[in-house]
């Protein structure tokens, strides 16, 4: 298969002028040491089409805020908007009608939170960032989240709107379960930033396959398959078919690839490699797609299918760039 490179991977987030001996010998480990991380400019990359997104975290990274604040307030932007049916307010519904979101965040320190199959909070990521500060826990799961939300302040919110509501009872007329994921477009925001420090932080949010079975949990939740970040070297999130990026625990072999001297593109094909060179892997049908940054800035994706992309943005301008992919035919 030939391998076309839609992504440049740049360093462009290296600003300043670093000795080449200190860049040698950490560069053999793969990791920066603090003087050149300390030149590296603040950017954010997040899955798909999300410009009002990655804008409203780059507002957060240009006026000095933190990687964590700036992937939480981005994706937020997502969660709120009803026209979005794959994340938050306008999420489509599981089976029996409920909507229910994944959500996930995770710091620079390997903090981390999670809430999985929420009901009725328009922010799940804000519940996740609360779990990860104010609980002793990873990750809480229905009734209790919902619950743990409401006890800090969040407000009870009903999140199917008039156009989900028609759609699912227009699916009902034929309840057809059908667990697979289109390949062309997804709304399930994976967003990545690195502030001024060279610090990295990363959030994915949302209400997963439309009419899932009660109880269906994608990646998007699971620290490892929907997100990992591991500061010394960067940090990835996924967007398609959860249950195929669970089984090879997606994020985390990405950013452990990176560790292992592989760009973030080239750790992202290996990622999707994975998957579709399993025995009787069904790839034709359904999609994954991975983004990855790491400490230099530089960014990778991919995909199997096309139509997959990634939205940066390092100056306060929005770049959109179509991702290279498996399935070229
Ligand atoms: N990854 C999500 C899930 O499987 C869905 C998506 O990205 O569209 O729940």
């Amino acid at each position: 298969m030939q391998r076309r490179k839609f992504i440049k991977n740049s360093a462009l987030g290296v600003t300043g002028i670093v000795s080449s001996s200190i860049l040698a010998s950490s560069e053999e480990k793969n990791i920066l040491p603090v003087s050149v991380i300390k030149s590296i400019k603040p950017m954010v990359v997040c899955t798909w089409h999300f410009q009002n997104a990655t804008s409203k975290a780059w507002e957060v990274l240009n006026n000095g805020g933190n990687a964590l604040d700036a992937v939480e307030q981005g994706v937020m932007v997502e969660e709120a908007d009803p026209t979005n049916e794959t994340v938050g307010l306008g999420g489509r519904p599981d089976r029996d009608g409920h909507v229910t979101l994944d959500a996930c965040i995770m710091n620079h320190e390997g903090k981390c939170g999670s809430v999985v199959a929420l009901q009725n909070i328009v922010h799940a990521i804000s519940v996740a960032r609360k779990v990860m500060e104010t609980t002793p826990h990873v990750m809480l799961a229905g009734l209790g989240a919902e619950q743990f939300a409401y006890e800090s302040g969040f407000k009870k919110t009903y999140l199917l709107t008039e156009s989900t509501k028609k759609q699912y009872d227009e699916w009902k007329k034929t309840s057809l379960y059908e667990p697979v994921i289109n390949i062309e477009n997804h709304d399930t925001i994976g967003m990545l930033a690195m502030d001024e420090n060279g610090d990295i932080a990363g959030a994915c949010t949302s209400s997963g396959l439309a009419y899932k079975m009660a109880g269906r949990v994608g990646d998007s939740p699971i620290i490892g398959s929907g997100l990992f970040i591991d500061n010394e070297i960067g940090g990835c999130v996924a967007t398609g078919l959860g249950e195929e990026v669970v089984k090879t625990v997606g994020s985390f072999l990405v950013v452990e690839l990176m560790r292992q001297g592989k760009t973030p593109q080239e750790a992202c094909e290996e990622a999707i490699n994975r998957i579709v060179n399993k025995p009787n892997s069904d790839y034709k049908n359904f999609q994954v797609g991975y983004i990855a940054l790491n400490k230099q800035g530089v960014t990778g994706a991919y995909a199997i299918h096309q139509y997959f992309s990634m939205t940066k943005n390092q100056d306060g301008t929005n770049e959109q760039i179509a991702s290279d992919y498996f399935n070229k035919i």
